[in-house]
């Protein structure tokens, strides 16, 4: 495919906000691409160059891009930068300064997608003395032989400002589409996705093989399975009801997400969203390298911080400082991590999905004997709401954050949020409520006293999963601290975008709508119906629609944002609805 053509498509995108056309223009698109091409389609998509457990960066700075810019348009610095300042974008300001030169373009050369993409990843992956320069000449080179629109996504793809709201969901659904003519065959690409993690090979597999090759995909080592995860109830009785009237209850340890990757000696991690943390945790590593026996193994656990001397597990304001680049060696003396296994999904070439969830905990004791830094997750075996009770409140004691209770028979349910897991937190008691993860979509001017910082609070939505689509649930206006503010006027207005995002049902209109990348942590104190939000909006009883919002929103943590989080691990609408029904048995049952 001619990236002419692609850069087409890109336009058409970059027009609708309707999710379903989107999901009609890729799918046309994804038709005309040739094997071997289909996957690099898809990472470039959505900005990539590799699915994120390879975790490729561009590394090109704003400063590269305009010497490349200068060199491919014959424009000085002065006349480039007043561009961009104008534009607020250099892909943007670059297509303008094109269109206007009168300069006769360089080059008629017309390049395809993959040239394009060998091109970048070439520019991403190279190092060393005078790569900078060689960055420059490649992107000047590509820039010069391009006609305005193409050299927009030129420049935008590796400055991360494509922007297309082009989700995995959107992306699942547009090959089921291509491949069968139905959307909804994206179900059986979804598990596909859930075991390999990544989309440009299951692109390339449907292309070649069609949807009945995606279903005979199996678990593979050093590709990441998504994370079974946990609904959430409030009492040990409706856990042990939903649960069939026994279960095994594990402690709750709050710390890093690790799944473990062993073949011989080479052991790599990932982390809860996929993204390899393997070097920043050398001591899991090599506990895992001295003492797991198994050859070919994945499996996966809590990694969090550990006092050795008083045998206690730390918080997690502790943990998140082994989050570091440099000086890893050091901390780890400090901090040594403790990995606490809580499952095992593949075993000397067998899958064990489908395992019943004794059958996985047993492979999985068995597993990682005779070490001290990994041991299984504490647990018990219950059908008594007393002692499940019990074994709660002595975790919460020992500070932990709760428990996870585990239905006996299920399989590993990777990518989904489902009733086989189900968390009871210490903040469901009392008057805190769970917090909630929030994704950014617009932004306010600051008024009064916040004037002088432009910032005067965020439209925040969750993602409902089923819809593909956020859906906004509170205006945030409070709970940020001075730093926090600025640091959030800067990194949003680097992502302000002219009208409202596609993806995003919203009925209000912030002063600056932002493509949704940052998540947030929040809590509030209640749950309310809405006629604002639509977040789980639905017709009501008495003819007009609701959605719920919140009570009292604040935000929680340090960071503002959550790193470790992407828009689509916000808080699904399903949660909210959860909650909220939960929210009222409680009242009832206090009244
Ligand atoms: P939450 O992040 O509140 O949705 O809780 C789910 C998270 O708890 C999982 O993603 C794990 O990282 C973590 N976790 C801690 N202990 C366990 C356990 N025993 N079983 C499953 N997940 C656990």
């Amino acid at each position: 495919m001619l990236f002419k053509t692609l850069s087409d498509y890109y336009e058409k995108l970059s027009k609708t906000q309707s999710r379903i056309e989107m999901v009609n223009i890729l799918s046309e698109m994804f038709k005309q691409a040739a094997k071997g091409e289909i996957s690099k389609l898809i990472y470039m998509t959505q900005g990539q160059l590799a699915p994120n457990f390879i975790g490729i960066e561009f590394g090109v700075a704003d400063k590269i891009m305009e010497e490349a810019i200068m060199i491919a348009t014959g424009y000085n610095k002065e006349e480039v930068e007043s561009e961009y300042h104008k534009q607020g974008d250099l892909g943007e300001a670059t297509e303008n300064l094109i269109k206007s030169s009168k300069l006769a373009r360089m080059s008629s050369k017309k390049y395809d997608v993959s040239d394009v993409y060998g091109s970048m990843y070439k520019i991403a992956t190279i190092s060393g003395k005078g790569s900078k320069e060689i960055k420059i000449r490649m992107l000047a080179e590509l820039i010069a032989a391009s006609d305005p629109i193409e050299a927009k996504y030129i420049v935008k793809y590796p400055l991360n400002s494509l922007r297309l709201g082009v989700g995995d969901e959107t992306i699942l659904e547009a090959l089921s589409l291509m491949s069968t003519s139905e959307r909804s065959n994206k179900s059986i690409l979804d598990r596909s996705y859930n075991i390999c993690s990544d989309l440009g090979e299951i692109g390339e597999i449907v292309l070649e093989g069609g949807i009945e090759a995606a279903k005979n995909m199996k678990v593979s080592l050093f590709k990441p399975i998504r994370p079974a995860l946990a609904e959430r109830l409030p009492t040990a009785s409706e856990i042990l009801n939903k649960m069939g009237g026994k279960c095994a209850v594990e402690q709750k340890y709050d710390g890093f997400r690790c799944q473990v990757h062993k073949d011989g000696n080479k052991v790599k991690l990932y982390s809860r969203r996929l993204e390899e943390t393997t070097s920043m945790m050398p001591d899991i590593v090599k506990a895992v390298q001295d003492s797991i026996k198994a050859e070919k193994v994945i499996f996966e656990g809590e990694a969090l911080a550990y006092n050795e001397s008083t045998e206690e597990f730390l918080p997690f304001q502790e943990t998140i400082q082994r989050k570091r680049k440099y000086g890893i060696n050091e901390k780890i003396k400090e901090l040594p991590l403790h990995l606490m296994a809580f499952d095992i999904m593949y075993l000397e070439g067998e899958d064990l999905l489908n395992k019943p969830y004794e059958t996985r905990r047993e492979l999985l004791e068995k597993a990682i004997t005779g070490s001290d830094v990994i041991s299984p997750s504490t647990r018990i075996i219950t059908d008594s709401p007393k002692e499940f009770e019990e074994f709660f409140e002595n975790s919460v004691e020992n500070g932990l954050e709760g428990i996870v209770a585990k239905d006996l028979r299920s399989h590993y349910i990777a990518g989904a949020r489902k009733f086989s897991w189900i968390k009871m937190k210490r903040s469901y008691r009392g008057e805190l409520s769970d917090t909630l993860d929030l994704v950014i979509i617009g932004y306010y001017r600051g008024k009064g006293s916040r004037a002088e910082l432009q910032f005067g609070g965020l439209l925040c939505a969750v993602y409902n999963k089923k819809r593909d689509m956020f859906e906004t649930i509170t205006k945030l206006g409070t709970g940020f601290t001075e730093d926090q503010m600025r640091k959030l006027q800067e990194l949003l207005t680097k992502i302000k975008v002219d009208s409202k995002p596609a993806r995003v049902d919203s009925l209000i209109e912030p002063d600056f709508w932002v493509y949704p990348k940052y998540v947030v942590t929040v809590k509030a104190d209640e749950i309310t119906e809405s006629p604002m939000h639509t977040c789980g909006r639905s017709m009501q009883p008495d003819g007009t629609e609701a959605g719920y919002a919140l009570r009292f929103p604040r935000l929680v943590g340090e960071e503002a944002i959550r790193a470790d989080k992407s828009p689509e691990d916000a808080t699904d609408t399903s949660e909210v609805i959860e909650m909220f029904s939960q929210q009222k048995k409680v009242s009832l049952s206090n009244k």
